[in-house]
């Protein structure tokens, strides 16, 4: 496996996977080119970016997000003179390469783009699926549109130089790939996971390419969220209510999500009470977390507040297998107690 492809209505991809940046030349071809990266990537990984029209180097985090940094974005590319056959890459984690997407699919009704992604999280996720976008005032990913960067390149070796928490919060995601769809990359995770250093002993090209595959895998047979896309969220409806309350990391609040939903599948005996400690072993296993002390009324708040509501019940993602999941509707008292299991 070394390419996937993203086909449809969103239009089309390919997924480069544990590649190298040094191949960028050849997917940006002659065309006049702007890079969009973000302060560190520029700093660690500025020397082996290719030459082209101007390099865009924005601050690093969420903080570039914004509808002022597209702007300031977009005029830096007015000054670049690119026109419509023009190109823009996107260098960085998801952060870059959702601002690069939304002012790409924006300036000029649309220009081509593609990214070279440098974290777990944005090789896995972020990169995959077309969806970008920025934040306004504080709500994440209102504004923006679907479509399909032309390539994603995921090259391995640029990951070594993630801070570790940025490892652990992408493997989360990985993690999540495996039992909403990959028994085999649960393996292989559960294999490193029994040595003393599972990150170390972890195939993470390997890891990676796989959990980027489920991802294409879904956002081909659903790439507008229909029904198969909301397995994606598996982890993901008490994760934000975490992020929400606590603000740590989105893959740490996840994995408290996935415990949490691994546990309300044995309840409800999709899977067994020894698959859902399965679940919470792995994920302690990379190092995130399986319990949180949440305020119990805020959680609920937050999650009533979330846009899956329907009425009484909330939709959630659960397993009815170890790599297999299902959308269920469920009761906010079944919520509640689970919750006050996790503290
Ligand atoms: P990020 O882009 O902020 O990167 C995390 C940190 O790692 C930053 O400080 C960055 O400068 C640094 N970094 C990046 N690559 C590095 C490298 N190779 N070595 C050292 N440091 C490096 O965050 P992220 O976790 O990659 O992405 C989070 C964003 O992705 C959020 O805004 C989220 O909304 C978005 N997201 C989008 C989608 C989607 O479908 N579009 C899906 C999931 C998440
Ligand atoms: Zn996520």
């Amino acid at each position: 496996m070394t390419e996937l492809q993203i086909t449809g209505k969103g239009g089309n991809s390919t997924i480069y996977l544990d590649s190298q940046i040094a191949r960028l030349p050849e997917l940006i071809k002659n065309r006049k080119t702007v890079i969009i990266t973000d302060e560190n990537v520029f700093g660690l990984h500025g020397k082996s970016f290719p030459r082209v029209e101007d390099v865009i180097v924005v601050s690093a985090g969420e903080v570039s997000k914004t509808l002022q940094s597209a702007g300031d974005v977009f005029r830096r590319l007015v000054d670049a003179e690119l026109d419509r056959s023009s190109l823009v890459v996107g260098i960085g984690g998801g952060v870059v390469t959702d601002l690069t997407g939304f002012v790409a699919c924006t300036f000029m009704r649309g220009v081509s783009f593609g990214f070279a992604a440098t974290t777990v999280l944005a090789q896995v996720d972020a990169a995959i699926g077309g969806k970008n976008g920025v934040n306004l005032d504080g709500f994440k990913n209102l504004i923006g549109i679907i479509r399909q960067p032309e390539f994603v390149l995921n090259e391995t070796t640029m990951l070594d130089t993630l801070p570790s928490e940025e490892r652990i919060n992408g493997m989360s995601e990985i993690i999540k790939s495996a039992f909403i769809a990959d028994t085999a990359l649960i393996d292989l995770l559960e294999a490193a996971a029994r040595t003393d250093d599972p990150y170390r002993a972890v195939s993470m090209g390997e890891a990676v390419s796989r959990a980027a595959a489920v991802k294409v895998g879904v956002v081909n047979r659903d790439v507008f969220e229909q029904g198969e896309r909301r397995h994606l969220n598996f982890g993901h409806t008490l994760g934000h209510a975490i992020e929400k309350l606590t603000k740590i990391p989105h893959g740490y609040a996840v994995a408290v999500g996935m415990v949490a939903a691994a546990k309300m599948s044995a309840t409800r005996n999709m899977i067994s009470q020894a698959d859902a400690a399965r679940v919470a072993a792995l994920i302690e296993a990379y190092g995130l977390p399986t319990q949180m002390d949440i305020d119990l009324g805020g959680a609920m708040d937050a999650i009533r507040k979330d846009k899956k509501r329907q009425r009484d019940t909330v939709n959630f993602v659960l397993l009815k297998a170890l790599g297999e999941a299902a959308v269920e509707p469920i009761s906010f008292e079944e919520l509640e107690e689970v919750l006050r299991d996790l503290r």
